[in-house]
This record gives C-alpha cells, structure tokens and sequence, in this order.
C-alpha cells in the first residue's frame, strides 16, 4: 500500500520546500524504496503553459507532455525519475473537471461544493498518483504558505486523508523560518509557532519541522519548538543555509529525517546508498577550473526563467571539474549595442527557448557572432529556428527568411506552423509537446554526442522548420542531423564547419541531470572548455 508524505510550508515563501519535498524523496529512494513525487499550485491557471516566465520561471515539460512548475525539474533532478501529468495538480485542473463533470451530468441532483466536490478531487489526484505510480511513498508539497485562501481546500483534503489513511501511512513535514534578530542577536521562534497554530486550526498537524535557519538552533530553541508546537525534539530538522544545494540531503541524512518517517511507516530501514550522490557533493565543492557562456534571451532578470538551461550547464561543468559562470545577455541590447563587445571573451553562447519577436533580431545577431568567431553555439528551440534563419539570411543569401511567428505574411517563412496547428484557436496546451522520437544521422556530431541511433526528447513549441528550404541550406553546408521519421520534422540541426555548431527543435535541458549531464550540453562545455 502506497504511503504519503505532504511538504507544506508557514511564515513566508521561498524557503525551499522544492529542495526539502526532493531531498526527503532522494533519501527514501536511496534505502531502496520506489518514490514518485507531486506538486500542488494553488492558482486557477489550468497549468503554467500561458503564463509569463516573469510571473511564473520557467516551464518544465515532463515526458508525456505536461507544462508544469518548475519545482518537477528539482524533482527529476534530484530523485531521477520521470514524473507525469499526475504530478503537478493545480486549482484550475480541479476546477475545471469538477466543473465538465457537473456539466456531464456526474452529480445529477447534488449541490455541487468546494467540500465535498472539490476536495474529493483533490483526494483522487493524490490517490491516483499512489495508484498509476505503484510508488511505495509519493511525497507531495502544497505550494504556497499555510493560510493562504486559495490552499485551504488543499489542506481539507490532506485533513480527511490523514483522517482515511491514519499515521502508519501519511507524514507531515511542515517547513517554517527561524529568523535571526540583528540587534538583539536572537534566533525566533514565534513565527513557527504561529504557523504550527495556524496548521492545527485546520485539522492538521506536522509530524516534522524542517527550519530554514541562518544559524545552528541550539537544544533550547529545539526544546521551546517541540513544547509549543508538539513535536518531538529528534524531528526538528535544522535547515542550515547552504552554498551548495546538494549537500541539502546529506544534512536531512544527518538528522535522521529519512527513519523518522520509514519508523512512523513501520517500514524497514533497509541500508542508504548515497555514495554517487556524496560524490556530486565533493566535486561541487572542488572545482578545479571555470568557464564563461553567455546565455542570449529576453527574461534574463529572472534567472529562474532559465532553470533547467542553467542547471544543465552546470552538470556538463561538473563533468570536466569546472564552474560554468553565465553572462546574462539580454537579446534587445544587442540589437542597438555593439555586438563584439557585449559578447567579448565568452566561450560560448547558448540561445534558449522562447517566445513572440522581442528580441529576436538580437539572437541571430549573438548566433551569427558565434558561427562566424567560431565560438560554439548550442541553440534550444527558438534557439534552433534563430540559427536556421540567420544561416538562411546570411549564407544562403534568402535575406528575407524569418519564421510566420514574426511576420504572419514572411515572404521567406523558413520557419512555419505545422499543418495540425493552423487549426488550433486555443493557446492552453496546444503546443507539440513531450516525447517525440528522433533519427540521428550517422557520423554526425548529434550522433557522436549521443552514441545513438534514435533518441527520445521532450518539446514545447508550434512553430517548425519549413522543408520547403531544407536543400538550399543543405547546399551551403547546414546538416540536418536529427530527423522525426513519423513527420519528417527537422529536430536538430549543425553545422560542420565549425568547432561546435548544433541546435535542437526539443529542449535537452528537461532531461540533464548533476550526475548524468545530457550529450548536448556536455559536448558543448567540453568545446568551450577547449577554447578556455
Ligand atoms: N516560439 C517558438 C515556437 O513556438 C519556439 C518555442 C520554444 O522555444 N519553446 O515554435
């Protein structure tokens, strides 16, 4: 019988209940059991695909072709499974099928209502996660802090199902902030004292404190924490700031969060295998050497925007022992400021995904700087479409070549809608998304970065490139290096001539992980590195 365990949060955002939610996943993962994870979001969007990366930091895709939260990327990442569309519920999805299921007739003669209509919804999103996954545990976190108006049906439901399942089999971390006073030079407890209050007032109460603290917290402030908030001293967790984000789970290790919860389970402890995960920690820790690549998109004040890009990076850096440090390029000044001097020194340019014309003619300016210096150039997506059009502008003489989602009517629309999208009016979860598979050309650079014949990779996009031009840039040398068998769509592209030139129609990044970078980005670290 499947287990859970609910990560919800009091006192302010932010605090890292993300890293908390995956580290207690890696660890249960690690003495053996099979864990699954889940994120509920508290806004009415049915998932963050139409929201700005401003509001909302990137979108993560999973396999079966889910936009969700950015927190699933901390998951895959840390816990290494895929995850699917059970994984990231928000209010809109329950919402919305409540709502088709009142319209279908399902509650024939009911008042429908927040409870029990709502929350019973909710309930079989957590159930059924526990259901499809065949998981032994599946950790869920709740977004948002404790009283917030639009989580309370969340927390209803989490009630009754503590209430159905009992405490063998649910576990509530709840993860608060200790802060420290300058003047009087004390650490606090107050504030998650009032938010364990807050969680009792709603039927709930934490089995667990994680305390995002600047300090260590001294047995007094454990004993006050356990007295008012009942909750044994041993499962007051320290959340000690760190720099290094992977040694999160190894300080949880420490303090015995993983047993506390199996024993609560009366479950086995079984023995902890951390060994890859304690050598990711020490080679963080020991770099021996760093690089610049300028990253070129148009959300570059919020890095977050650009998670999953970053993270991968950084795993390729990991793997030569090197820190990737990022130049956050914002793509409008390269179109008014000088081009050489703004991306100067970079030993590489990556041109993430994106979306609509801002911007856009300063990505194929920073695209044609880096074919033309030799700088290696990994392009993601929009990044693809960017170096298809400047090789078609620049090399190929079409100087008019420009994707119809800059200019409806392009007299040279080298990049194009697919046929099944001209149909689509609604712009929620209507995009190519997910897994599609892909051919690779034999003795390609893809091929020789993959070491395989096809690959499965994840996508989020509607616009591709139009075959109608493929020979002409073929002619001048592009290599189309990734092809999908089923459509014929160009999935990457390169160009030889070139120490490292390639470009996906998919995003690579969603599938990277610390100990594992993906062959995209690992060759192009190891390019740049060469250059350094
Ligand atoms: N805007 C482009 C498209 O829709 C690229 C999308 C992306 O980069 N994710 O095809």
């Amino acid at each position: 019988m499947t287990k859970y365990v609910f990560v919800t949060g009091g006192v302010v955002s932010g605090l890292g209940k993300g890293i908390t939610a995956s580290s207690i996943a890696l660890l249960l993962k690690s003495r053996g059991y099979k864990v699954f994870m889940q994120k509920f979001d508290p806004y009415m969007n049915v998932d963050p695909g139409t929201m700005s990366p401003f509001q909302h930091g990137e979108v993560f895709v999973t396999a079966d072709g889910c936009e969700t939260d950015l927190d699933l990327g901390h998951y895959e990442r840390f816990i290494d499974e895929e995850l699917n569309y059970t994984s990231n519920i928000t209010n809109g999805k329950i919402y919305s099928s409540v709502i088709e299921k009142e319209r279908r007739g399902d509650y024939l003669g009911a008042t429908v209502q927040m409870v029990p209509h709502i929350t019973n919804e909710i309930k079989n999103k957590v159930y059924e996660a526990g259901v499809t996954s065949k998981a032994d545990i599946v950790i869920t976190e709740i977004g948002g802090t404790i009283g917030d108006i639009e989580s309370q049906t969340f927390l209803e439901a989490l009630r009754q199902i503590a209430y159905e399942q009992g405490s063998k089999n649910t576990f509530f971390v709840h993860t608060t902030l200790i802060p420290w006073i300058y003047g009087s030079g004390e650490l606090k407890t107050k504030p998650t004292q009032k938010s364990v209050i807050e969680m009792r007032s709603v039927g709930l109460h934490p089995h667990a404190l994680v305390c995002r603290t600047p300090l260590s917290l001294d047995d007094s402030i454990k004993n006050k924490l356990s007295m008012f908030c009942n909750v044994p001293k041993e499962n007051i967790i320290e959340a000690i700031d760190v720099k290094n984000i992977y040694q999160i789970p190894l300080n949880y290790a420490e303090q015995k969060i993983d047993e506390i919860i199996l024993k609560q389970f009366e479950l086995d402890l079984r023995k902890i295998d951390l060994k890859e995960w304690q050598q990711l920690v020490d080679t963080v820790d020991h770099l021996e050497r760093e690089v610049e690549v300028a990253l070129v998109g148009k959300y570059t004040e919020l890095h977050d925007a650009y998670l999953s890009v970053t993270e991968s990076l950084k795993h390729a850096g990991f793997k030569y022992k090197a820190k990737v440090n990022i130049r956050w390029v914002d793509a409008e000044n390269l179109e008014t400021g000088d081009v050489n001097n703004i991306l100067k020194g970079v030993k590489g340019i990556v041109v993430p995904g994106g979306f609509g014309t801002r911007g856009i003619e300063g990505k194929i300016k920073a695209c044609e700087y880096a074919r033309t210096n030799k700088i290696p150039y990994l392009g993601l997506c929009l990044g693809m479409q960017i170096a298809v059009i400047e090789f078609a502008r620049h090399v190929c003489g079409l100087e008019n070549a420009t994707s119809t989602e800059f200019d409806e009517v392009a007299k040279t629309p080298i990049i194009d809608l697919m046929a099944e999208q001209k149909q689509i009016n609604h712009m929620g979860g209507t995009l190519r998304l997910g897994n599609y598979a892909c051919t690779l050309k034999k003795k390609s650079l893809a091929h020789n970065l993959y070491k395989q014949d096809s690959i499965l990779e994840r996508h989020r996009h509607r616009y591709e490139f139009n075959n109608a031009y493929k020979e002409i840039l073929e002619e001048k040398g592009l290599v189309f290096s990734g092809i999908n068998g089923e459509s014929n769509l160009v999935e990457i592209i390169e160009y030889p001539d070139h120490p490292f030139f390639i470009a996906s129609q998919f995003h690579p990044e969603f599938k990277s992980r610390p100990t594992r970078p993906h062959p995209l980005f690992d060759g192009f670290i190891e390019a740049t590195l060469k250059r350094s």
